[in-house]
């Protein structure tokens, strides 16, 4: 494995996990969607480095889009009152819509999306989250079809995240030592 960065504490999900992680997701979609119209849809821009393991992972014809969205508020904390700052080009009305996200927390933004994009009439909406950070007593507000992995109750990055845009291209999951947010 390559050297760990300073500023992450510890490696939850190394390079070798997520691709293993990837690939089950990826046998288990391409099996629901056979003969479906699938549409990935990625919320940029954390879910780009997981939409790009994944896509090639599903071995059924599909085609991509991206949105990105803004919330309001402490950036640390979901408000769930979200922004379009980036619409989809293509239309979903009829298609099979899976959002790809890298992580679920509250899931208050993606619950906004969804409803959002339900309104555009699709033949189906599911979730595929990387990771899910489903804390015992903790209610998401949706139910992610598709899960990578369960998360802990701690601030990560890499494999997509970031800390105020920095560790987005770590090739694992780590947390990130508190000293460097605090
Ligand atoms: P939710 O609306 O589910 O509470 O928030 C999900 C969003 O919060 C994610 O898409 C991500 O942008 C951000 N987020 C939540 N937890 C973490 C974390 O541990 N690390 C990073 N980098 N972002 C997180």
């Amino acid at each position: 494995m390559s050297t760990v960065h300073p500023d992450v504490e510890t490696v939850l999900f190394s390079e070798e996990e997520i691709a293993a992680i990837v690939k089950r997701l990826g046998q288990q979609i391409s099996q629901d969607y056979q003969g479906k119209d699938l549409v990935l849809i990625a919320v940029l821009r954390g879910a780009v480095v997981f939409m790009g393991d994944l896509m090639r992972a599903i071995d059924v014809p599909l085609s991509i889009d991206f949105m990105a969205v803004s919330s309001y508020g402490d950036k640390a904390k979901s408000s769930g009152i979200v922004r379009i700052v980036k619409d989809l080009d293509m239309d979903i009305k009829g298609r099979d819509v899976l959002i790809v996200e890298d992580i679920l927390d509250s899931g208050l933004t993606l619950k906004y999306l969804m409803k959002n994009l339900s309104s555009r009439h699709p033949a189906s909406i599911e979730v595929a989250t990387f990771l899910w950070k489903d804390i015992e007593g903790k209610q998401a507000a949706i139910n992610p079809k598709y899960v990578g992995t369960h998360c802990p109750d701690a601030f990560v990055v890499g494999y997509g995240l970031d800390f105020a845009e920095r560790y987005r291209n770590l090739p694992y999951v780590g947390i990130l030592k508190p000293e460097v947010y605090s």
